[in-house]
């Protein structure tokens, strides 16, 4: 009677599910499964900006807002891009989306035309070339190995540059690999794509995570040609609110307004309302992601070192909250990998299939230490078995 579309079909289901349903089922048998899986803060959002979320919805900030998000959160976003990344957008140039997620299903769908081609090094976060598949756009995988911590190599990018290349996207602190690119790197791709006549849309939602090295916003070399996306999800510990942005060039975001004002119309007037807290009172804002990188840092280190003594080879990240162990040791298979550590150490992890990268899961250490702690036990009795 029905048949689905093309396009929803060509979605790949994802081999994560599988080990993520299979947790969830041993959790509900009673057995203690500890999830090193998710990818949010556990931390609660700070207090100040559940307030105000909770002040909006008492004062009737309940309505539509402009589909391009509140003027003064623009404004607060704009302020936030000069100070703390030292880009220039004027606050229509600025849109605020429903997660950063949206805000880069929007800058695809604005900018990319069936058969262009686009730059994704990986391993790389499984929704940008399933997105970049949607609008008809072929992903081109850059690969970067462990060995290098996955540092983009500027010959291996250009070696796949073509006449149909159109963007690079960029993840710089990176899911899943943790991988922060170097200043130098990032203005070597800005000439690149200055050359070619590249846009670059770089995803710098883990920004605030990063641990012994600067972080450099890549808009800085090449402004005309880069998309900057962020959101209040991991920064500021609001994965529910459904808060991301964007800035870039005037008529990109036109075209993403346009496409948002037929689809979703506008994110959440109270989310808006508590993100705009959590950008204009910056000082606590800045307290709480303080602590919590201190916090990531402790366990970075703590999850790293006790990996690599179990000799599942790890190399240490950069930024974000998320290790990428090699875990041959167990089974040359991550898919089997991942398997036996749920079923046999009662430990969730995602193997790194859907990422392009084989023999390798990642865990992320945005849980407790004691958890890490008792995972790094359980994984040990499971090797050294
Ligand atoms: N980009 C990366 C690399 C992510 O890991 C995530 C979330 O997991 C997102 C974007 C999307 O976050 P949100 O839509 O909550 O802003």
């Amino acid at each position: 009677p029905f048949r689905l579309s093309d396009k929803s079909r060509s979605l790949k289901p994802s081999a994560t599910v599988a080990v993520a349903s299979r947790a969830l089922e041993l959790q509900r048998q009673g057995l203690d499964i500890i999830s090193m899986s998710v990818g949010e803060p556990d931390f609660d959002t700070p207090a100040h900006i559940k307030e105000a979320g909770m002040r909006a919805i008492r004062d009737g900030q309940t309505k539509y807002t402009p589909v391009s998000g509140l003027p003064e959160l623009r404004e607060a976003i704009s302020e936030k891009f000069r100070r703390e990344n030292g880009l220039v957008h004027a606050p229509d140039s600025v849109t605020v989306t429903n997660g950063g997620k949206q805000a880069l299903f929007n800058a695809f769908f604005a900018l990319l035309n069936p058969g262009d081609e686009v730059l994704i090094p990986a391993p790389y976060w499984v929704s940008y070339p399933e997105m970049v598949a949607l609008t008809g756009a072929v992903p081109v995988p850059v690969p970067t190995t462990p060995e290098s911590g996955f540092m983009l190599d500027m010959d291996v990018l250009a070696s796949r540059v073509t006449p149909r290349t159109r963007m690079i996207v960029l993840n710089s602190p990176g899911n899943p690999t943790g991988a922060v690119f170097t200043p130098e790197i990032l203005q070597a791709v800005a000439e690149l794509a200055q050359q070619r006549g590249l846009m670059i849309v770089t995803d710098e939602i883990y920004e605030h995570l990063v641990y012994d090295v600067p972080q450099v916003s890549i808009g800085t070399f090449a402004p005309e040609h880069t998309l900057t996306v962020n959101g209040a999800s991991k920064a500021y510990a609001m994965t529910g609110w459904r808060i991301g942005y964007a800035g870039g060039p005037k008529s990109v975001i036109a075209a993403m307004n346009a496409l948002q004002s037929q689809s979703t119309s506008n994110a959440s007037s109270i989310s808006q309302h508590a993100a705009l807290a959590a950008l204009a009172q910056h000082e606590e804002t800045t307290a709480f992601i303080d602590m919590a990188r201190h916090a990531y840092r402790q366990r970075r280190d703590i999850i790293v070192h006790g990996l690599n003594a179990l000799g599942l080879r790890t190399p240490t990240p950069q930024g974000a909250f998320y290790v990428m162990a090699d875990t041959t040791p167990i089974h040359h298979n991550e898919l089997e990998a991942a398997r036996i550590l749920l079923n046999e150490a009662h430990v969730a992890v995602v193997p790194g299939t859907d990422f392009a990268a084989p023999r390798q899961v990642r865990l992320s250490y945005a849980t407790s230490m004691e958890n890490i702690q008792e995972v790094l036990r359980r994984l040990g009795n499971v090797i050294n078995r």
